[in-house]
């Protein structure tokens, strides 16, 4: 039976843990062009890119963790001095709690993937409403502060759903620019090529951590991008440095722009990026 005084030090608690991740997250961060104010009503919601003046890209690795391919990733992230951003399914959150411990206090950002990688465009509200909470939940439990960001599975989402998810749970639905269809294991010189390639200053970059052919071709990509001068952030942080872009010079626009405030967001997709939309967009 919990007595009230229990739920009240629980909470403190959570509050204090919450605190350090907080502390954790901002002392992670890179110096960087001052970063907006808390986002304003008109701010974005939704990127597939950010417009930056700079080097500067984010690397995202999804469907993890692995309980032995992450930790891998991991080392070579900590080798390279790179952060990056993981995008969490919480089936696998809630089985590796330490691996998403140790992300994060190594500098690294943990966004929500959904709890079983389902395609929500075609999904009840409910139903994706239940997918994103138990890992909101999972991660929180993990780490003592709730995510961010959102990446949904696929690109499936649609702007009404964007819209309700960003209001009910504060998510940013984080699309990508680069994608180099490492889930259908090409090999890891041509996952390499294809993200030294595509990339961007601003660019987020699509990965997996689960198949072991991405985390071989990291370390040359990494390198190979680190000299081209590319500076790698989370994609908190590379938000945060999203400056105004002039119309008509919006990158990697694929179709009307849902959100059309004057912010740092490229324009989404819409409707979400097919696998190869990375490919095919000059
Ligand atoms: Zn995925």
């Amino acid at each position: 039976m919990k007595s009230s005084a229990f739920v009240r030090t629980r909470r403190l608690a959570q509050a204090g843990s919450f605190f350090l991740f907080l502390r954790a997250a901002l002392s992670a961060q890179t110096p960087a062009p001052p970063a907006p104010a808390s986002p304003s009503p008109s701010a974005p919601i939704s990127y597939s890119a950010v417009h930056v003046d700079g080097p500067y890209i984010a690397m995202t690795f999804d469907d993890g963790p692995s309980a032995k391919l992450t930790p891998e990733l991991l080392d070579i992230l900590a080798a390279h001095h790179i952060h990056a951003t993981f995008f969490v399914v919480g089936e696998n959150a809630i089985a590796h709690p330490e691996i998403l411990q140790r992300a994060v206090r190594e500098g690294h950002e943990i966004g929500n993937h959904s709890w079983s990688h389902p395609a929500f465009a075609k999904m009840s509200d409910a139903k994706v409403r239940s997918e994103l909470q138990k890992t909101d939940d999972a991660i929180r439990a993990a780490l003592g502060g709730r995510p961010v960001l959102l990446r949904p599975p696929y690109g499936s989402i649609t702007l009404r759903q964007k819209r309700w998810i960003n209001q009910e749970f504060g998510y940013r639905i984080i699309l990508w620019d680069v994608d180099p269809l490492d889930w259908k294991r090409p090999g890891p010189s041509v996952i390499t090529s294809r993200i030294v390639k595509e990339t961007r200053p601003g660019s987020i970059i699509l990965s997996h951590d689960i198949h072991p052919g991405t985390i071989k071709a990291m370390p040359e990509t990494f390198d190979e991008l680190q000299a081209k001068g590319f500076k790698f952030v989370t994609v908190s942080e590379l938000i945060a440095m999203g400056t105004p872009m002039p119309p008509k010079q919006q990158l990697g626009s694929e179709g009307p722009t849902p959100l059309s405030s004057p912010g740092a967001a490229t324009p989404s997709p819409s409707p979400a990026p097919s696998a190869g939309a990375g490919l095919t967009t000059p």
